[in-house]
């Protein structure tokens, strides 16, 4: 079996998932950005005959909050290694009372209200301004994770609006109402964006699976951190028994516009 060295997908674990044990082979890396140090050292992890590249967005331990990753390195450190399609891990609230807690969901649409976060790789002189309205997260990615999540018997949601909120402190019940009410969000957030568009500036795909922890606040419950681990720790399980699943089939060669939005976002 000839085995791919170069990792051509990236995962960009979240909460909880900061060691993946579930790769056959690792060795790891350190990666130097000219956007500074990434979350943490990248991993090289082999399951069957192709080598991936994880990366845990808050560091081993969870020792970086959600305001001050610095995303901009930790794209580019999955990008200067050959990575194209990224699949991101990440812990959310629900806010509708049928995404419950211990399930997944494939968001296909964002709204952010971060706000102090570094958007973009160019900051002038030259100017990017990318697509991303009509499919911000790779369809194909989430197609082919949504097909595995189903095999496994896991309860996956294929769609659903994710509000990335800037934390690191959770919302107030009049903030979760608005994200619900008035915002029609389906799922909150603190680390989607700027992940996601510096992806997509650098011709990247990225899908995101979402791991419900818990009802946000507006469902009456007060949201603290360490019942979300508690949740977690069981999503975790499921979650490294997908990407083992998933990671196998996604393909080299993309079946999506992802990559094509380069071709108009220069002035
Ligand atoms: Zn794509």
């Amino acid at each position: 079996m000839s085995v791919r060295e170069k990792p051509f997908i990236g995962v960009i674990g979240g909460s909880g998932l900061y060691d993946p044990e579930f790769f056959e082979e690792t060795k790891e890396i350190k990666v130097h950005t000219p956007y500074g140090p990434p979350s943490d050292n990248i991993v090289l992890g082999r399951i069957k005959d192709r080598w991936i590249a994880f990366l845990p967005r808050h560091g081993r331990g969870h020792k970086i909050p959600p305001h001050k990753i610095n995303y901009r390195a930790n794209i580019w450190a999955l990008y200067s290694l050959g990575v194209k399609r990224i699949i991101a891990v990440s812990a959310c609230g629900s806010l509708r009372k049928d995404y419950e807690p211990g399930d997944f969901v494939l968001p296909d649409q964002f709204v952010d209200m971060t706000k102090t976060r570094v958007y973009s790789f160019y900051d002038g002189p030259k100017v990017a301004h990318i697509q991303i309205g009509l499919e911000p997260f790779c369809p194909e990615l989430r197609e082919i994770i949504k097909s595995a999540g189903e095999k496994l018997g896991i309860k996956i949601h294929p769609k659903g609006t994710y509000i990335c909120i800037e934390g690191p402190r959770f919302s107030t019940k009049a903030e979760s109402w608005i994200w619900k009410e008035v915002f029609k969000c389906d799922i909150i957030g603190m680390t989607l964006v700027p992940e996601i568009n510096l992806a997509r500036e650098l011709g990247m795909c990225y899908a995101t699976i979402a791991l419900v922890t818990d009802y946000d606040i507006w469902f009456g419950h007060v949201v603290d951190a360490k019942m979300v681990v508690e949740v977690m720790k069981k999503n975790i399980e499921n979650a490294k028994k997908l990407l083992y699943e998933v990671l196998p089939k996604v393909p080299e060669e993309k079946h999506c516009a992802c990559e094509k939005v380069l071709e108009t976002a220069f002035l």
